[in-house]
């Protein structure tokens, strides 16, 4: 059982792989983050190459943002470790000579959120208040899977826990001014864990998605908590809500057009109907596996992970009830 835990952890962190436990995919202690700028005072902190790797079906480095307004900031994911946390208070001293006023996490996953403990004490964090409730009680826990998914020497044994000064309650909305500078921070519904926070520029028109959209195709998203029907209304609610010239900055890859979302939204509902007519047809859970194939989906480098031993699991377990 702790097998399948750790190998869905794996995933989770975008690290999967058979040798995944000794050498992650991207690493922390040498990924390259660039600053792209998005909009006039909107930057994207992006892995070097993502366009080109991310095309590529290659899982890249999580992907952070900072705005910038006339009289605060805000940072979007605090990142893994110290070295992370570090390149992106070094980006906002850059671009405001000083520190973060805001941060927030687009969910409880590590790799956007360890670093609430390493900005400073004077920094808002803003969370979903259910992402609070996983952190008090699972904290250690989850720095073992990370641990486990990075492998030692990774700034991750030090890890400590910092929930939010301001929670964001269940489909609820966040407006922060920063000067010039609109921000509303939006639950849009259940996206990948429940406590999935989405950051909205809407004079901009700019949406910092996190891990509920990992990047453009070929990558697809992640059931890692299953709510396959869960999250593709969330998905559709969000595709709906955007203007049509929207840019997104996905969890783990390059700033997209909306029209990428399409692609999430095509695998997602593939997958809930070829699962059902397998179900119908009184496929056992391995032949859903071995029938279930969303044509595209395979050019992502870890589909065999995610496809097959997380999403048809997770949508036939959800579709058979
Ligand atoms: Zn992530």
């Amino acid at each position: 059982m702790k097998n399948v835990i750790v190998t869905v952890v794996l995933v989770a962190l975008g690290v999967g792989g058979p040798a995944a436990a000794q050498e992650p995919v991207w690493d922390p202690n040498t990924v390259e983050l660039q600053r792209l700028p998005v909009a006039p005072g909107v930057y994207a902190l992006v892995a070097a190459g993502a366009k080109e790797l991310e095309a590529k079906g290659v899982p890249l480095a999580t992907t952070g943002g900072i705005v910038v307004g006339s009289r605060a900031s805000l940072v979007i994911d605090t990142m893994l470790n110290q070295r992370l946390t570090d390149i992106v208070l070094k980006e906002v001293g850059a671009l405001t000579r000083g520190v973060p006023t805001y941060a927030v996490n687009t969910s409880y996953h590590g790799d956007h959120s360890y670093g609430n403990a390493l900005v400073p004490q004077s920094t808002v964090v803003i969370q979903h208040e259910a992402t609070k409730a996983y952190v008090d009680a699972n904290f250690d826990a989850d720095v073992k899977f990370m641990l486990g998914a990075f492998g030692p020497g990774r700034g991750i044994e030090t890890a400590r826990a910092r929930t939010g000064d301001v929670l964001v309650p269940k489909s609820g909305l966040v407006r922060l001014d920063l000067g010039g500078k609109l921000v509303e921070i939006r639950d849009f519904g259940f996206a990948q864990t429940g406590g999935d926070l989405w950051v909205w520029l809407p004079q901009e028109k700019v949406l910092f998605a996190g891990n509920p959209v990992i990047a453009a195709s070929p990558a697809i998203p992640w059931l890692l908590d299953g709510h396959l029907q869960d999250t593709l209304d969330t998905l559709t609610r969000v595709r709906d809500f955007l203007p049509a010239d929207a840019t997104i900055v996905p969890g783990h890859g390059a700033p997209m057009k909306k029209a990428n979302l399409d692609w999430h939204v095509q695998y997602l509902t593939a997958l809930r109907d070829q699962t059902r007519v397998a179900i119908a047809n009184g496929a056992t859970l391995e032949q859903a596996v071995a029938r279930v194939d969303v044509s595209g989906a395979e050019r992502y480098a870890i589909y065999g992970w995610v496809h097959k031993q997380i999403n048809v699991p997770a949508a036939y377990k959800e579709l058979k009830r």
